[in-house]
């Protein structure tokens, strides 16, 4: 049987320089890439760009920070689009200083894409800078089983956001620092994924790429006392119950 790929759940593929080359060095490590839009338009011309490529799913976005000049009709255009992609994200809320001046369109934004009954039958993942407890209540109320990523909340949130079925992202340079160990060490391992948010977050000195997955993976096994291995199984089984199976590798 085949190794199980690792997915990278939260990358913006279209912000490398050359996204073909960091897919391609993805695919031989053993990572499968969700290609996370920041809004529609960047959605459909990914799409395009990468073809029928292996190894990416690109997802369908609205950023929370692209919410503030949106109109009705990028809503609208987002709804429409939402039937064919299998994967949403990155959606969200950001309250912080970055965003806190377009919250009430925001949360019109993101309740409108909850109140969608399609994003519970898909993975979604999330953004919730500054708005976690917001982000997670509205998660909760609406069913949608999705994904924080990068989550920099309270801890004393976290219990309410597994409680709700949510998963979290981890990402390499959440394994560096200091701040996210009492959240890695926090979360069961059966509700953790990987991503990371590259090429915005750092992995040293660099920009993060997917192939990066397999240190923090091997960062997890240490913190949950798991070997490399073990981990592997923990993870790519979350991977399957997420897309709703438990068999075989992931379509890649
Ligand atoms: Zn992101």
């Amino acid at each position: 049987m085949t190794t199980p790929v690792l997915t990278d759940t939260h990358c913006h593929l279209d912000a490398y320089d050359n996204p073909v080359a960091v897919l391609d060095d993805a695919h031989a490590a053993g990572v499968h890439v969700i290609a996370v839009t920041e809004d529609p338009g960047k959605y459909r011309l990914l799409r395009t760009r990468l073809g029928r490529r292996d190894g990416v799913d690109v997802a369908l976005g609205f950023h929370p920070l692209r919410a503030g000049g949106a109109s009705p009709h990028d809503l609208a255009r987002f709804l429409r689009l939402l039937p064919q992609a299998t994967w949403i994200g990155e959606i969200g809320l950001d309250f912080s200083r970055a965003g806190v001046a377009s919250r009430k369109e925001q949360l019109r934004v993101f309740e409108a894409i909850l109140a969608d009954l399609q994003v519970r039958t898909r993975p979604v993942t999330v953004h919730s800078r500054g708005a976690e407890r917001e982000t997670i209540t509205r998660l909760a109320q609406a069913q949608v089983p999705a994904i924080l990523h990068w989550y920099t909340g309270p801890l004393a949130a976290v219990d309410n956001a597994l409680a709700a079925g949510l998963w979290f992202s981890i990402n390499p340079a959440m394994t560096r620092s200091k701040k996210a160990l009492p959240l890695l060490q926090r979360l069961p391992p059966d509700r953790v994924l990987l991503e990371t948010d590259g090429p915005f977050a750092r992995c040293g000195n660099r920009s993060a790429v997917p192939s990066d997955l397999l240190g923090t993976l091997a960062h997890l096994a240490q913190v949950w006392g798991k070997s490399a291995d073990e981990a592997h199984t923990a993870v790519t089984q979350n991977q399957q119950r997420l897309r709703g199976t438990d068999s075989g590798p992931l379509p890649t």
